[in-house]
C-alpha cells in the first residue's frame, strides 16, 4: 500500500493527527484541498486556546501546527471519495489520483451553510465574502453585512467593524445566540448595526453587490440596506460528500463515532468538527486528532502494518 495512514484535512484535527503520527514514525500522506492550518489561519484570533481564557494569534497557530506535522507527506488535493477493500482504503481525488493504506482519518471539518436566498450564488466572488480576515481590508470604509448572530457571525463582524464602515449584524432570531462576553463586544462596538428578528431575503446589486433586502419576521416588513460585501454565517454543514455510502453518518449528517473516534467502517476514523458530538472547538479538534492517531497507531499494531 502507498501509505500506513491518510488524513483527509488539514485543519487543527488532521495536523494533530499528522503530529502523533510522524512521532511514532509511520507513513502518513495528508490531503488538504484548500492549505494547511484549516479554520484557523482564516481567523485574527482564537480564543480559548491553549487554555480556556487565553487567545493566540490564528496565523501563528496554525504555522505551529503545520510546522509540527512537517514529517508527514502533505498534498494540496480535494479528496472525492473514499472505498474499502478488505484491509485497504483508497482515497481519490479530484485529480484523477489514488492513494491507498490500511487506515484513513478523516477531519475535513464544516462550511458555511448558504442562506439558499436569491443572488447569494450570482455574486460569489462578487461581494459575498468567505474569510473576514483575508478580505476585510477590501471593505475599508464601506457598509457589509454579516447574517448569524452565533459566535462565528459575532466574531466575524468586529473583525470587519476595524474597516467597514457600517457593520449591518443581521440575525433571524429575537436573540444573539454567542456567548455573552462577544455579545457584550459587539453591543459596545458602534459599527455594529445589530438587527434582530431580521432574515436576509436577496442580495442585489451590478457587477458586484450593492444591497441586501432583509425581512422583519414579526411584521413582513421589507428593507433595503446599501452593502458592499455580505458574509454568511448562519450555521454549518459538514463536508461529508466524499463520505456518502463510505460511513455511518448521525442525524446532522456529522460522522458516527466511537470514543476513541472510530466510524462503524473498519479502518476508518474521523476527528474535529465533523464528528458526531463535536464542541467544535480548536482544542477539541486537537485532543480527536490525538486519539484519532492513538487509536490508528493500535489498528496498525493490530494487523501488523
Ligand atoms: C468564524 C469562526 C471563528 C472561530 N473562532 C474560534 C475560537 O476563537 N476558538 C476556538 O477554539 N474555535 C473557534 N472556531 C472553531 C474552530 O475554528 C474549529 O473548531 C476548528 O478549526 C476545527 O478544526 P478541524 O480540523 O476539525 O476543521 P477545519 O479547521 O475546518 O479544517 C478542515 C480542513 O479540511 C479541508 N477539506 C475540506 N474538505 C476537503 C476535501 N474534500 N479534501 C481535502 N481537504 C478537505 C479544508 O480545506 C480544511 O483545511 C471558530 C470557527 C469559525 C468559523
Amino acid at each position: 500500500m502507498d501509505y500506513e495512514a491518510i488524513i483527509v484535512g488539514g485543519g487543527p484535527a488532521g495536523l494533530a493527527a499528522a503530529a502523533e503520527l510522524a512521532r511514532a514514525q509511520r507513513r502518513v500522506l495528508l490531503l488538504d484541498c484548500e492549505s494547511f492550518g484549516g479554520q484557523v489561519a482564516k481567523l485574527e484570533w482564537i480564543e480559548d486556546y491553549p487554555r480556556p481564557g487565553e487567545r493566540i494569534e490564528g496565523p501563528k497557530l496554525a504555522a505551529a501546527m503545520v510546522e509540527a506535522a512537517g514529517a508527514v507527506k502533505m498534498e494540496i488535493n480535494e479528496v472525492i471519495e473514499i472505498e474499502s477493500y478488505s484491509g485497504c482504503r483508497s482515497v481519490t481525488c479530484a485529480d484523477g489520483k489514488a492513494y491507498t493504506a490500511p487506515a484513513v482519518i478523516v477531519a475535513s471539518g464544516l462550511r458555511p451553510r448558504p442562506l439558499g436566498i436569491p443572488g447569494e450564488e450570482e455574486y460569489k466572488g462578487k461581494g459575498i465574502i468567505h474569510c473576514a480576515f483575508c478580505d476585510g481590508g477590501l471593505y475599508t470604509n464601506k457598509a457589509v453585512a454579516v447574517c448569524g448572530g452565533g459566535d462565528a457571525g459575532i466574531s466575524e463582524a468586529l473583525y470587519l467593524a476595524k474597516f467597514a464602515a457600517k457593520v449591518h449584524l443581521i440575525e433571524a432570531q429575537a436573540a444573539l445566540s454567542a456567548t455573552p462576553p462577544l455579545q457584550a463586544r459587539a453591543r459596545a462596538n458602534a459599527r455594529l448595526d445589530i438587527r434582530l428578528g431580521q432574515k436576509p431575503v436577496a442580495i442585489t446589486g451590478g457587477d458586484f453587490v450593492t444591497r441586501i433586502e432583509v425581512e422583519e419576521s414579526s411584521t413582513g416588513r421589507r428593507e433595503e440596506l446599501e452593502v458592499y460585501g455580505v458574509l454568511v454565517h448562519a450555521g454549518f454543514d459538514p463536508v461529508t460528500e466524499y463520505l456518502q455510502g463510505a460511513v455511518l453518518l448521525d442525524d446532522q449528517g456529522c460522522v458516527a463515532v466511537s470514543g476513541d473516534m472510530e466510524s462503524d467502517s473498519d479502518g476508518v476514523y474521523a476527528a474535529g468538527d465533523i464528528r458526531g458530538g463535536s464542541p467544535r472547538r480548536v482544542a477539541s479538534a486537537v485532543s480527536d486528532g490525538k486519539a484519532a492517531a492513538a487509536a490508528v497507531l493500535q489498528f496498525l499494531q493490530e494487523s501488523k502494518q
